[in-house]
């Protein structure tokens, strides 16, 4: 007899909470691409996996179009197996997910998708509820760091029980939120028993084959739609007035309802298991319902899901995204003024509530002494005179929205250059790129380039890290052969620089502008804030300094550069200082003075 064992609270948020919830369900193997706001669950299950030995195999896919291919052929195998992903990695993991569902799944498999209403930590904020219709998974989402951590055992359960992978939509704001959760104090260790059982049937999805195991997913949907129900309802179920809510939006309407004392007149009804809607939950919720109204964020995929499946069998009047907007993060304020004014009720509010308040804009920038900093300063310094613009791409190089012309999503740098280097006669294309971007699909962009002859130059910051999603280790580091592998894609030519000597990046930058074929420039320099001994020693023994008897005011260190750890102490006009608890000594503001009048003087003698 198996004992169940002893349970510890812990403060987690909703990355960890999802990292717990997959662990105390078993799971075997984990495979993700890193995008806030879920980008530190990966770290948390090996941080476990490590404590408890649990043999869960990692794979730090490089992106999520692989990842979703390796998760099922582990759960083919037999293994519970864990997807991790932020809503645009959707849609490059959208191809397999389209026929996973045909196949089916043995282990269980759980897709985890982090999503930004609002778009805060993204360049979109895309609403990938369309896609669950299409894949034909079920959809959970929870309202709670709690209810993170007991549906993704939901999940594993119910991908199992159906066979079939569960997906799981969690949006920024909880991903980050904390509470606390009771998790077990140790684990059964792993047994990898796992067997791929050959099954043509179900695996050669072809014809008329596809079309069959199509037909299967879609009763196999139906028969989830008839047979489960995970919801919350509340306070009156008499009433004629119904609200239908999912995810965030649960909590704002339960809190507007308790302030505004409605609980007698409405009925609350939260869908935990999103798609597909129970049948028999949502007839029995519309009957003697005269108005049902809901309340979500984004599009509104819950009321057009529920308007297409029970149209015969609705008679209420509904509505919704006719009152809420479709974009932008919904606002507890919004929901409150809503119900206040549907049931003549006066609200006290203070005098500025927070959502009056108008926060100033403050535009991205990279930290003090990035390597980005000086490749930017150098880019946009060979092209003084020219008509030439700039790619940007995902990552932190994309951090200032003024450096680059165009930043649209992982590998648009060098996807939309190569149209324009295409088009364009006179105007110099070059487009830049982290190296995380590089191997997500800029690789194969690049291969696109050299196969249809295309001139341009592409810029890739190798700065040793997948730093804006915290640091993830890069696929190419050591002994690495960037320059092999580029040179045997076909590339033209291949420039290596380092980022802190902006005179030679520069005139090898103008060099190549008159060019044709496709070049390539590696630009070398490693994030400062990665721990590393050359920044750590310079910061030892080095202290830059600006002579402002010798500045001329030119501004090149302080706006083109724009280095943050140099700082104007004069209310008008300039008097410029490097504030030496933030400057990590790079060195780049000595460079790119014309006066001398940055000087690096040695602190320490080593
Ligand atoms: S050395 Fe200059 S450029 Fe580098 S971090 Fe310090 S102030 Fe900034
Ligand atoms: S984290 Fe690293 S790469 Fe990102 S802005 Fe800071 S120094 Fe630059
Ligand atoms: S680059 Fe040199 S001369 Fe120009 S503002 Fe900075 S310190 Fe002064």
């Amino acid at each position: 007899m198996k004992v169940a064992p002893n349970k510890k609270k812990i403060l987690v948020n909703g990355n960890k909470a999802v990292a717990w919830g997959a662990v105390t369900a078993g799971l075997n193997y984990l495979a993700h691409y890193p995008g806030s706001p879920v980008n530190f669950v990966d770290q948390e299950v090996k941080a476990i996996n490590k404590e408890y030995d649990l043999n869960i195999i990692i794979n730090d896919s490089l992106n999520e179009h692989v990842s979703v291919l390796a998760a099922a052929g582990a759960s083919f195998s037999g293994a519970r197996s864990l997807v991790v992903m932020k809503h645009v990695g959707l849609n490059i993991a959208a191809d397999p997910l389209n026929y996973i569902g045909y196949t089916g799944v043995k282990g269980g498999m759980v897709i985890v998708v982090g999503t930004d209403p609002g778009a805060n930590s993204s360049t979109g904020e895309e609403d990938v509820h369309w896609y669950v219709p299409q894949f034909n998974f079920p959809l959970l989402e929870p309202t709670s760091i709690q209810e993170i951590y007991t549906f993704v055992q939901e999940g594993f359960r119910i991908s199992e029980e159906f066979e079939i992978p569960v997906m799981i939509f969690l949006p920024g704001r909880l991903c980050y939120n904390y509470s606390f959760i009771e998790v077990p104090e140790s684990f059964e260790p792993l047994e990898k028993k796992f067997y791929f059982t050959k099954d043509r049937e179900k695996y050669i999805n072809v014809g008329a084959r596809a079309v069959a195991n199509h037909k299967k997913l879609v009763e196999k949907v139906q028969k989830i739609s008839q047979s489960l129900q995970l919801y919350k309802r509340f306070f009156n179920p008499n009433s004629q007035f119904g609200i239908m809510t999912r995810g965030l939006a649960f909590g704002s309407t339960y809190e507007a309802i308790k302030v505004l004392g409605i609980e007698d007149e409405v009925d609350l009804l939260n869908f935990d298991l999103v798609y597909p809607a129970s049948e028999k939950l949502v007839e029995d919720f519309f009957h003697g319902k005269n108005e049902v109204v809901f309340i979500e964020d984004q599009d509104g995929f819950l009321e057009s899901h529920i308007k297409t499946e029970f149209f015969n069998s609705i008679q209420s009047k509904i509505y919704g995204k006719n009152i809420f907007p479709k974009w932008g993060e919904l606002q507890y304020d919004q929901v409150l003024d809503f119900l206040a004014s549907k049931f003549h009720k006066t609200i006290e509010k203070n005098e500025v509530s927070e959502f009056d308040q108008t926060v100033p804009e403050r535009l991205g920038t990279f930290c003090e002494g990035c390597p980005h900093t000086a490749s930017y300063y150098s880019i946009h310094t060979a092209i003084k005179g020219k008509d030439a613009i700039i790619g940007g791409d995902i990552g932190c190089s994309s951090l200032p929205p003024f450096r680059a012309d165009w930043l649209l999503c992982m590998n648009a740098g060098i996807g939309i250059s190569q149209g324009m280097a295409q088009v364009l006669d006179k105007q110099v294309v070059i487009s830049t790129g982290g190296d995380g971007s590089f191997f997500h699909a800029g690789l194969i962009s690049l291969l696109n380039a050299v196969h249809n002859k295309i001139d341009l130059i592409h810029i890739i910051f190798d700065n040793s890290t997948i730093a804006m999603t915290g640091h993830q280790a890069p696929p190419a580091h050591g002994s690495f052969d960037y320059h092999g592998l580029l040179k045997s894609m076909g590339v033209d030519r291949v420039i290596e620089v380092w980022t802190y000597k902006p005179d030679t990046f520069i005139k090898l930058l103008e060099y190549e502008m008159d060019k044709k074929g496709v070049r390539v420039f590696l630009v070398k320099g490693q994030c400062i804030r990665i721990p590393n001994n050359y920044i750590e020693n310079r910061i030892k023994t080095l202290a830059p300094e600006i002579n402002n008897d010798l500045c001329n005011g030119c501004s090149k260190c302080y706006t083109e550069l724009a280095c943050p750890a140099i700082i104007n102490l004069a209310e008008d006009g300039q008097n410029l200082k490097i504030d030496l608890n933030h400057c990590v000594r790079c060195g780049t503001c000595n460079e790119v003075c014309p006066n001398g009048a940055i000087t690096i003087h040695q602190t320490v003698t080593v």
